[in-house]
C-alpha cells in the first residue's frame, strides 16, 4: 500500500479536542488506503515552558539534560493521539525517537538527524495496518544512549526525514495556516497563498526568517525528492484543501520576480568603529568569531568620520550578540579598533524570487520605496535570488508591507 507521512505542529494538537479532529484527518487517509505514519510536535506552548524551566534551572545547563526535558513535549502528544485513533477504530502506537529509531548527531539542542531505521513502523504497517504516531523533535544519539533534539521547529524535519525513509508518496504539514503565502499572513493581511513554491524559493524564505518549515526539513526534501505540502489542519477533515507544493522550479508555471518577503528578528547589529584600513583586519575580526563558532552575515565597511580609518558593520545571530561582544573585546589588541557599537533592535527583511536572476534592478526598486517611507536601511547583502536588508525593528511591518506591495504581491 503506499505510504503518507502527516505532520501536525503544535497549535494543532493543542488540546485532546483538536488532537480528536487531528485524528480525522488521519481516518480519512488510512480509508483511502494509505499507510499513515504522523509525526506530532508538542502542544503549542509547552516546549517554550519546558526550555524556561531549564534556564531556571541552571542558567549554565548540561545540554543533553535540556534535551531530555524538552524532548517530553513530543511524548504526551505521541501517546494521547495513539489512544484517541484507537478510539475511533484504528490500529495505532506511539514511538518515541528512541524506539524507532531515529538516529541523530550528538550535537544536542540542534542535532541533525543521521538515520532512520524504519522497519518497525513498515512491519506494524505491514502485519497490523497500524497508524505509527512518532514524536517529532527527538532522536537518539547512540554510541552515548541519549536523548537528542533537532532545534525549534525541529518536528518538519523529523517529518521529511521519516517520509524519505519509509518511501512515503508525500509528506503533507499540517498547521495552522493552509499554505505557504507570500510574506506570514499573521503580519499582512494582503498576503497570499501559493499553489507552488520551489524548493530553492522556500529554502531561502525558511532561513530568512519565514517560520512555517524548518530550513533542514525544506532541503532533506529537495535532497531525496520528497514531495511535500503545507496545509491546514483546520480544514474540515471530509474537505480538506491542497495547501502548498513545494516542488521544482520547473513545475512552476507562473513565475513572480519576487516570489516572498521573509523577516527575521533574530538579529544583532556590530559596528567595530576606527579599524585600521590595512590588509588583515578582517581575518583579525572575522577570525576569532568562526572559531567561537558565531556566524556572521551581512558585511559592510565604511570610510570612518576621520577620512583614515574605516568603520565596520555586521550582524550576527541575536542569540550570540553578547559572546561576539566578549571575543571581540577579547581580542581588541590584535584587531585595533576605536569604539564597538551594538544594536539588538534591528531586523533583516528579504525578498526571495527566481525571477530576480533573470531581471536587473529589482533592489534598486526596494532601496528607493523605503527610504520614500523614511526607512534607513543599515546593511544589504545580495544573491542570486535574494537581498535583504537590515533595519529598525520598529519599522517591521511598514517595510514588508511595502516590499510586498511593490512587487505586485497584494491580493487582489
Ligand atoms: P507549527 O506549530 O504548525 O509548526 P509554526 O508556528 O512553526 O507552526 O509555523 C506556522 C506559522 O508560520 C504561521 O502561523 C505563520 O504565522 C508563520 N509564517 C511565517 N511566514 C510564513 C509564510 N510565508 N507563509 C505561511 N506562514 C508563515
Ligand atoms: N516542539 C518543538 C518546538 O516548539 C518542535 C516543533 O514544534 O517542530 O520547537
Ligand atoms: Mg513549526
Amino acid at each position: 500500500m503506499p505510504c503518507l507521512v502527516m505532520k501536525f505542529g503544535g497549535t494543532s494538537v493543542a488540546t485532546v479536542e483538536r488532537i480528536r479532529n487531528v485524528a480525522r484527518h488521519v481516518e480519512r487517509e488510512v480509508r483511502a488506503g494509505y499507510d499513515v505514519a504522523v509525526v506530532e510536535s508538542a502542544m503549542a506552548g509547552k516546549t517554550n515552558e519546558l526550555v524556561a524551566w531549564c534556564k531556571e534551572a541552571g542558567s549554565l545547563h548540561d545540554p543533553r539534560e535540556y534535551d531530555a526535558v524538552v524532548a517530553s513535549g513530543e511524548q504526551v502528544t505521541a501517546g494521547l493521539l495513539a489512544i484517541v485513533l484507537q478510539g475511533i477504530g484504528l490500529a495505532a502506537r506511539s514511538w518515541q525517537g528512541w524506539q524507532v529509531p531515529i538516529l541523530t548527531s550528538e550535537a544536542h539542542g540542534s542535532a541533525r538527524i543521521a538515520g532512520i531505521d524504519g522497519t518497525a513502523i513498515l512491519e506494524g504497517f505491514a502485519e497490523r495496518r497500524e497508524v505509527a504516531v512518532v514524536s517529532g523533535f527527538q532522536g537518539l544519539h547512540r554510541p552515548t544512549s541519549r536523548i537528542a533534539t533537532l532545534g525549534r521547529g525541529g518536528s518538519d524535519t523529523s517529518a521529511v526525514a521519516l517520509a524519505a525513509a519509509l518511501r512515503a508518496e508525500r509528506c503533507d504539514i499540517y498547521t495552522d495556516v493552509d499554505g505557504v503565502y507570500t510574506t506570514d499572513p499573521r503580519i499582512v493581511r494582503q498576503a497570499r497563498r501559493l499553489d507552488r513554491v520551489s524548493f530553492e524559493e522556500m529554502l531561502e524564505m525558511a532561513s530568512l526568517g519565514a517560520k512555517v518549515l524548518q530550513v533542514r526539513s525544506v532541503e532533506l526534501a529537495l535532497v531525496h525528492g520528497v514531495p511535500t505540502t503545507v496545509r491546514s489542519s483546520f480544514d474540515d477533515p471530509a474537505e480538506p484543501k491542497p495547501g502548498t507544493l513545494i516542488c521544482d522550479e520547473e513545475d512552476i508555471v507562473e513565475q513572480q520576480v519576487v516570489t516572498g518577503i521573509a523577516y527575521s528578528k533574530d538579529e544583532a547589529q556590530i559596528t567595530l568603529r576606527n579599524v585600521a584600513d590595512k590588509p588583515g583586519v578582517a581575518a583579525a575580526i572575522f577570525g576569532p568569531l568562526a572559531e567561537a563558532n558565531i556566524n556572521v552575515d551581512m558585511i559592510i565597511q565604511v570610510v570612518s568620520d576621520d577620512s583614515v580609518t574605516t568603520d565596520l558593520t555586521f550582524t550576527v545571530p541575536a542569540a550570540e550578540f553578547e559572546r561576539a561582544c566578549t571575543v571581540l573585546h577579547g581580542h581588541r589588541d590584535g584587531i585595533g579598533f576605536g569604539d564597538l557599537q551594538g544594536a539588538t533592535d534591528v531586523v533583516k527583511v528579504s525578498a526571495i524570487g527566481v525571477g530576480m536572476r533573470s531581471h536587473v534592478g529589482v533592489a534598486a526598486r526596494a532601496f528607493k520605496a523605503l527610504a520614500e517611507k523614511g526607512i534607513n536601511i543599515r546593511a544589504i547583502t545580495t544573491s542570486e535570488i535574494k537581498f535583504s536588508v537590515l533595519i529598525d525593528a520598529a519599522y517591521t511591518e511598514l517595510a514588508v508591507r511595502t516590499l510586498h506591495s511593490l512587487y505586485g504581491l497584494d491580493r487582489a
